[in-house]
């Protein structure tokens, strides 16, 4: 299929944030010209990839949010978060229910004394606030040493892979053009008006607005970002099928999510056939690595995953890790994604370049709640001032134990279990395959 020459709007990048922005602008205006350009296929990057916990929270933890940015706007984000959640929810319910299933909640857990004394910090706050989230004493392994949790709600288990391709498919049903192996290489005045030429591989598009919904770009260089946002590899695994008595003593498909509460502590959750998806551990800093040092933290990352998995219940040891992968994630100085227009150099400042990025690991809600919210925008042509580039002072700045733990989790562990190692590597999988 040939690009056509002009669009409305172009929206680059076909993951979460793509496709919710694409699907929100083509259900409030189906007569505009909506194009999707993806570099490679739909779900290619980080929402194929992802391991569908949906829940709650945004930015930096409420302690810190209350502090910094006052009672009003900590709660008002939280209360977001919550809605979030709940738009995703009704968003695969009726764009891809088979990428869904219901889980009873997230249990943050306390590895240690020190995270327990946080939690039970955080727990003060989430109540001064009017926050429905509470300390919970849990029997939870990963937290045998504190029996400590904060308890979250709403929370679902999704395929995000699948909640991304159900998305693009209704929005292509309203009448988005999708064109995938079509890298935009960079953006460049118009000949008309306030347009821009979006140029591609296959040609040019002229447009009036362009979302860029690409967060850690696979193309460095080719398009305008903002500076600051600092990208890791980050990797996950998924068991073979539990026996069933396993999976009814571990709480069943829709028991609680659990995240411990340290900085690239283990997560995991059971899908609805029954196995585990666990992420976690050693991450790489992407600027300035190697193809080796990357293959080195995922390798270490899946060992590191088998043990944490070991230590969940004995049975465990005798289940394989099927598939195991790695995926890229952004964070940001603040722990808040970076949402709104840019005013990239080389391009009239009256240009509509909008963009969203830097979901800090935990973009399944947030993206497409910002896909929403950037539809309106482009819509009603906001003219709000473009975002500032963020610097990295890291000793201070509250991603700096996310950073800490990856440069130091990087370094070699033990070797693996072989014969208990994954059946099989994927590092570049096109998307998961699991049930929700
Ligand atoms: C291993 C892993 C586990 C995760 N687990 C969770 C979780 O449990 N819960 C949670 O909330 N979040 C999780 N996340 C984070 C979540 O998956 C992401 O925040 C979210 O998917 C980001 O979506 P996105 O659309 O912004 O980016 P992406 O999904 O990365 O989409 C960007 C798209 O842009 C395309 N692109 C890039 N450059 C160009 C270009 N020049 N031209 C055209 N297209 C381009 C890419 O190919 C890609 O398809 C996880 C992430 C990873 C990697």
């Amino acid at each position: 299929m040939l690009l056509p020459p002009d669009a409305d709007v172009v929206v680059v990048g076909a993951g979460l944030t793509g496709a919710s922005t694409a699907l929100h602008l083509a259900e409030q205006r189906p007569e505009l010209e909506i194009v999707l350009l993806e570099a490679d296929h739909v779900a290619a990057g980080a929402s194929g990839r992802g391991t569908g916990l949906l829940g709650p929270r945004l930015g930096p933890p409420i302690d810190i949010a209350r502090r910094r940015d006052g009672d009003q706007l900590a709660r008002r984000r939280h209360l977001d978060s919550v809605a979030a959640v709940d738009r995703v929810r009704a968003l695969a319910g009726r764009w891809a229910p088979q990428a869904i299933s219901p889980a009873t909640g997230q249990l943050v857990v306390a590895q240690t004394a020190a995270e327990a004394s946080l939690l039970r910090r955080r727990a003060r706050t989430y109540a001064a606030l009017g926050l429905d989230v509470s300390l919970a004493v849990t029997d939870e392994p990963w937290a045998a040493a504190t029996r400590t949790a904060l308890a979250y709600a709403p929370a679902a288990s999704v395929d995000p892979g699948l909640l991304t391709r159900g998305l693009v498919t209704a929005a292509i049903d309203l009448g988005v053009q999708l064109f995938e192996r079509t890298p935009v290489l960079g953006l460049e005045p118009g000949s008309v008006g306030h347009s821009l030429k979006v140029v591609t591989r296959r040609g040019s598009i002229t447009a009036r607005a362009v979302v860029l919904a690409v967060d850690v770009t696979q193309h460095p260089g080719s398009l305008p970002v903002v500076p600051g946002q600092l990208a890791l590899q980050v990797s996950a695994g998924v068991t073979d099928p539990l026996p069933e008595d396993l999976i009814t003593e571990l709480g069943g498909p829709t028991a609680p999510h659990i995240l411990s509460a340290a900085a690239l502590g283990p997560y995991r959750r059971l899908t609805a056939d029954g196995r585990i998806v666990i992420g976690g551990g050693p991450a790489a800093v992407l600027a300035g690595a190697t193809s080796r040092t990357l293959a080195a933290a995922e390798r270490n990352a899946w060992a590191w995953q088998r043990r944490q998995l070991d230590a969940v219940h004995p049975a465990l040891a005798a289940v394989a890790i099927s598939r195991c992968w790695s995926g890229r994630i952004s964070l940001t100085r603040d722990g808040l994604p970076q949402v709104g227009r840019l005013a990239p150099p080389g391009l009239p400042s009256t240009a509509e370049v909008w963009s969203a990025g830097g979901w800090n690991g935990h973009g399944l809600a947030a993206t497409v709640a910002a896909g929403q919210r950037l539809a309106d925008r482009v819509l009603t042509g906001s003219a709000e001032p473009p975002l500032r580039p963020i610097r990295w002072p890291l000793a201070t700045h509250p991603a700096a134990p996310i950073v800490r733990a990856a440069l130091r989790l990087s370094t070699p562990a033990a070797p693996a279990n072989r014969s208990r190692g994954p059946k099989s590597f994927e590092g570049q999988p096109g998307a998961t395959s699991y049930s929700s």
